[in-house]
């Protein structure tokens, strides 16, 4: 079955019915059928084809004419035309080539060079939206990436700003003011980190330094690096039972960039008196590593996107005090992925009845 849409224009309604049969019997199933010039058009308008296939011999407008006001729009100008013609002449070809044809097909048709020419044109096509839409996307992440780097910097400048023209008196200001530059740079330097990471990672530009070691010194050494954070906040942070024997094979520093992120975002999206529950277990094929925390919770209409870059949840825009750019899961879900892994999350929704990300590791590369 293919989706492709294919708009078949021509007046007469057996040649129409002969090529809507055979690219249908080819598995083709969103076709449809315009009988002039003028409707032609409309239906572009209403739903641009991913094809069409246009008689020239139409009466009133011709095909050449309406070949010359698709391309001629910028709208509609990247929709291929294969034009359908009994005119073999030199001239005609070049006036359809004048008219911004992709292609052409002559009368009496060849139903394997019809079919391939379809194929060929479907995939350039493809090809084509693949990039404009990879074009939009590093468009759009370009200005996600400056929006995110204006604000800390704009409060960079302002205060800094401020402290030289000597017009903060209170040296508690000062310290104030300091503090929030100190912050705020940190905030930048994490910033660009976990994009060139995250760039890295998208590139398969990345270096894995897998080895095996023993899980539970590093999760206790992982808990032991958060719990100052843990204790800031009131949130009782703990470790569940490991054998000490077991043994993961994956990158320590990467992953240990994996559970802190996901025991930084359990904190942060958490009540002071909440806890926070790191564990590991075996499951069939997998070494599933799982961060269970009884906080804010994630709407369930949010978990399809938390993974995606520069997607900041509800609960983090109106009530969470610390800022985080977004990044944190989306660059989780590549280290992970580079290791041959997954990751889920799952929550309610209910706030105090939290969420819980599942990390999994391959058995036969982890363990
Ligand atoms: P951020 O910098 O905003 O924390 P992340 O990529 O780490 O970016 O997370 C994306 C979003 O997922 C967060 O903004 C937050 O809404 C939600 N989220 C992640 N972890 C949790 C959690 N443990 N509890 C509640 N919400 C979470």
């Amino acid at each position: 079955m293919n989706k492709k849409h294919i708009l078949i224009a021509d007046d007469n309604p057996e040649s129409c019915q002969l090529l809507h049969d055979l690219l249908e019997s080819e598995g083709y199933t969103r076709l449809q059928i315009a009988t002039d010039g003028p409707t032609t058009l409309s239906c572009v308008a209403e739903e641009a084809p991913d094809l069409i296939l246009l008689d020239v011999m139409m009466p009133g407008m011709s095909g050449f004419e309406v070949c010359q006001s698709l391309k001629g729009d910028p709208q509609t100008s990247s929709i291929p035309v294969i034009l359908v013609t009994a005119l073999t002449e030199r001239a005609s070809r070049l006036q359809g080539l004048d008219a911004g044809a992709d292609d052409f097909i002559t009368k009496p048709i060849d139903e394997a060079e019809l079919l391939a020419r379809t194929r060929s044109l479907l995939r350039t096509k493809q090809l084509h939206d693949d990039l404009l839409s990879a074009m939009h996307e590093k468009i759009e992440f370009v200005g996600q990436v400056s929006h995110e780097l204006r604000t800390p910097l704009f409060a960079i400048s302002g205060l800094t700003e401020m402290l030289l023209d000597g017009e903060v008196d209170s040296s508690e200001r000062v310290q104030h003011y300091l503090r929030t530059i100190h912050e705020q740079s940190g905030y930048l330097a994490q910033l660009v980190d976990d994009l060139l990471d995250l760039s890295r990672f998208e590139r398969g530009k990345y270096i894995l330094n897998r080895v095996p070691f023993r899980v539970a010194p590093f999760l206790q050494d992982t808990i032991t690096l958060m719990q100052q954070r843990a204790q800031a906040r009131s949130i009782n942070l703990r470790l569940g039972e490991i054998s000490p024997a077991l043994i993961i094979q994956a990158d320590e520093g990467r992953l240990r960039q994996v559970v802190i992120n996901l025991l930084n975002n359990a904190l942060r999206y958490n009540d002071p008196g909440g806890w926070v529950r790191l564990t590991v277990e075996r499951r069939g094929e997998w070494w599933i590593i799982a961060v269970a925390d009884n906080g804010w919770g994630i709407r369930p209409e949010e978990l399809p996107y938390i993974f995606e870059r520069f997607y900041r949840g509800e609960n983090a825009r109106t009530k969470s005090e610390q800022r985080g750019a977004g990044l944190g899961l989306a660059l989780t879900r590549e280290i992970i992925c580079a290791h041959g892994g997954d990751i889920t999350a799952e929550s309610s929704g209910i706030s105090g009845e939290g969420s819980t990300f599942s990390v999994y590791l391959p058995l036969d590369k982890a363990s």
